[in-house]
């Protein structure tokens, strides 16, 4: 593969050809910011955050979209770049509310970041501010617009990883917003796409878009990620379960293997049955027509006396076995095992071939 060689802040790289600047200078531990840049999605170079120097080029170019090339010199952090990453940032902030205190995302958001690693404060440039009503009539997703940057990874994300295309940025300039169909709200059925994955909000860098399930809840500081895998299906998504003193109060994408970011419904917003009090802990038992409470020993001992029976009577093959796609894989092996060494029978089966 066409190898190019670069320097980048004096640090000398050489990277495959078709390398971003972006890339090369991640790869010699030099860390540009970046807002509408995602590795999994296609690269708008919008935000001009992630501008360098690079010496003979007219003006300052987004290193997200430049591609390296053979002798290139780059200034990653000189006085042209700060002052213009500073003002694209300010600019950000003079349309944007200063709402830190209670916002959701505080903490974990990319513009509250960059504001405190460039020393910058709100309200630097006065002038007409976004008024928009916050969306919340859903159960999953609250979209407060008005923390909107407009790098449009939620839209990108949408239909390049989701492919629902359920959002898309309507009008220009100061007009413009990311909407669903018809300004209508996600959650209206006849015009949107929408699924609620959620997925939109795992890129969201800022709280424009949160889980409604997690608000209020805890500060993002104060959340355990417990890294596992989703219960619901036999994909395996992995997902990191977000916990507070003990208790789950949502889930989070992470980097799975399996899904990258993406999740669904389910998996995204699923976790209230782990706590709901409706959830059924202890094994039940049928006697005199109610279910009382059993202990697994009590259980076990009937359904094995029950099995036990049952195939002495009428042959193993009077039992069939349905396992399930919410188990392990180790788990799903034990079933076998149970059907065909101990039951002894092959009449098992699985619900993900139903
Ligand atoms: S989105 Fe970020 S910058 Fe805006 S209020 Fe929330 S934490 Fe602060
Ligand atoms: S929740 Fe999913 S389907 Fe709905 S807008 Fe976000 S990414 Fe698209
Ligand atoms: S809602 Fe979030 S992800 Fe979408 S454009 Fe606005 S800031 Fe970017």
């Amino acid at each position: 593969m066409a190898e190019v060689t670069l320097t980048i802040d004096g640090i000398q790289v050489t990277v495959p050809k078709d390398t971003t600047v972006l890339d090369a200078a991640e790869k010699v531990g030099i860390s540009i910011p970046t807002l509408c840049y995602d590795p999994e999605l296609s690269k708008p170079g919008a935000c001009r955050i992630c501008v360098v120097e690079i010496p003979g080029m007219r003006n300052l170019p987004a290193s997200c979209v430049t591609e390296a090339t053979e002798g290139m010199v780059v200034h990653t952090a000189s006085p042209a770049v700060i002052k213009a990453r500073k003002t694209n940032l300010e600019l950000l902030l003079s349309n944007h509310p200063d709402d830190c205190l209670t916002c959701h995302k505080n903490g974990e958001c990319r513009l509250q970041q960059y504001a405190y690693d460039y020393d910058l404060r709100f309200g630097a440039f006065a002038g007409e501010r976004h008024q928009y009503p916050i969306e919340d009539d859903n159960p999953f997703i609250v979209r407060d617009l008005n923390k909107c940057i407009m790098c449009g990874k939620c839209v990108r994300m949408c239909d390049e990883i989701q492919g629902n295309n359920a959002i898309s940025v309507a009008y220009r300039g100061f007009e413009a917003k990311v909407t669903p169909a018809m300004e209508k709200p996600l959650s209206e059925t006849e015009t949107s796409n929408c699924v609620f994955c959620g997925n939109c909000v795992a890129v969201c860098p800022t709280g424009a878009l949160t889980e409604k399930q997690m608000l209020g809840k805890g500060r993002r500081w104060e959340v355990k990620k417990v890294r596992t895998t989703c219960p619901y299906c036999g994909v395996g998504c992995t997902l990191d379960l977000n916990v507070i003193n003990g208790r789950v109060i949502g889930a989070t994408s992470t980097d799975g293997e399996v899904n990258g970011r993406a999740l669904c419904v389910k998996g995204r917003f699923g976790t209230g049955f782990i706590h709901h009090p409706d959830r059924l802990k202890t094994p039940l038992i049928k006697k005199n027509g109610e279910f009382v409470e059993a202990t697994w020993e009590e259980a076990i001992s009937l359904v094995a006396d029950k099995l036990g029976g049952l195939k002495e009577r009428y042959g193993p093959d009077a039992i069939g076995v349905l396992s399930s796609a919410r188990c392990t894989n180790e788990e799903n092996y034990l079933m076998s095992k149970l059907s065909r060494a101990v039951i002894g029978t092959n009449n098992i089966d699985h619900c993900a071939r139903l």
